[in-house]
């Protein structure tokens, strides 16, 4: 099916690895042009020049920088003629205790992965109204729905972020001028941060890596981690232009993890 999104333009932040490369990968299958961001800026480079080559037809362009940072956002902003299409992502806070955690570790998560996404909405979805074409979506986390307790920096941040939304999405007068606001909430994917979680949880345990790796599959009802390119695919048909009538919703893409009836 054709996505409709040739020659669109897409801000995809944190797109180097992982999931908002995955984002990135589909939507420049589909012709969309894009802009990504990651902090470091060799491997943002190289990620830049794998897109062109997977679609010499479209526009890469890249800005090194930090997305929860007034400035990182400023420069990504700036690099995107006009932002048809919005995936907000930046990395998730580190786990731990809240007896642990001060005002300081608090407004680091709430900056990368509430306030971020919402200044970048801010900047950009009334002039998405005015064209009457929008998509944006949240890469949030299955922790939205069922909290993770040692992540309760993210619980807390991407709930706030969620809540929000739910709120915006439903405007007429974004909804009624075809801008759709979605949350994507990953449950356990291949990328670097899922490897680094097992890679700490094996140092902790004393269980191997594959150990670790085998039982985190076991429980999932799919019996694999989903992979990057499965999350780009679903984040690109909710960007096309036939999902104009699907807003405020948060989807959930584990495996099956999740085990309630809704
Ligand atoms: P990843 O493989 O570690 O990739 C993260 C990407 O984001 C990299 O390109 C990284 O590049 C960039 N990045 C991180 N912080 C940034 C910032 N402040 N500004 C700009 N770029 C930034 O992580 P992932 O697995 O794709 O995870 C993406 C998001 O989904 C995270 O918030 C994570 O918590 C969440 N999530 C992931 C899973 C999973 O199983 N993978 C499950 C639930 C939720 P630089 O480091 O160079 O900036």
């Amino acid at each position: 099916m054709d996505l409709g999104l040739k020659g669109r333009w897409a801000l995809v932040c944190a797109a180097s690895k992982g999931l908002g490369r995955g984002c990135a990968d589909a939507l420049v299958g589909e012709g969309v042009n894009v802009v990504i961001t990651a902090r470091g800026e060799a491997d943002l480079l190289a990620t830049a020049d794998a897109l062109r080559a997977l679609n010499p037809a479209v526009e890469v362009r890249s800005v090194a920088g930090d997305i929860a940072t007034p400035e990182g956002r400023a420069a990504a902003l700036a690099a995107c003629p006009q932002v048809d299409i919005l995936v907000n992502n930046a990395g998730g806070p580190p786990p731990g205790d809240f007896r642990d955690w001060e005002r300081e570790q608090w407004i680091a998560a709430l900056d990368a992965n509430m306030l971020a996404p919402i200044a970048l909405i801010k900047a950009t979805v009334d002039a998405m109204a005015a064209r009457r074409f929008g998509r944006i979506v949240n890469i949030t986390s299955g922790a939205v729905k069922a909290p993770i307790d040692v992540l309760g920096l993210s619980n807390g941040a991407r709930s706030g972020l969620t809540g929000f939304v739910a709120g915006l999405a439903r405007q007429p007068r974004l909804a009624g001028a075809n801008v759709t606001i979605n949350n994507l909430l990953p449950g356990a994917f291949d990328t670097d941060r899922l490897k680094k979680t097992m890679v700490a949880g094996a140092a902790k345990s004393g269980a191997s890596v594959e150990e670790i790796a085998a039982k985190r599959r076991a429980a999932i009802p799919a019996q694999r981690f989903g992979t990057a390119a499965e999350f780009g695919a679903l984040c690109a048909m909710l960007c096309s232009a036939q999902a104009g009538y699907l807003t405020g919703q948060s989807i959930l893409l584990d495996g099956g993890s999740y085990p309630g009836t809704f």
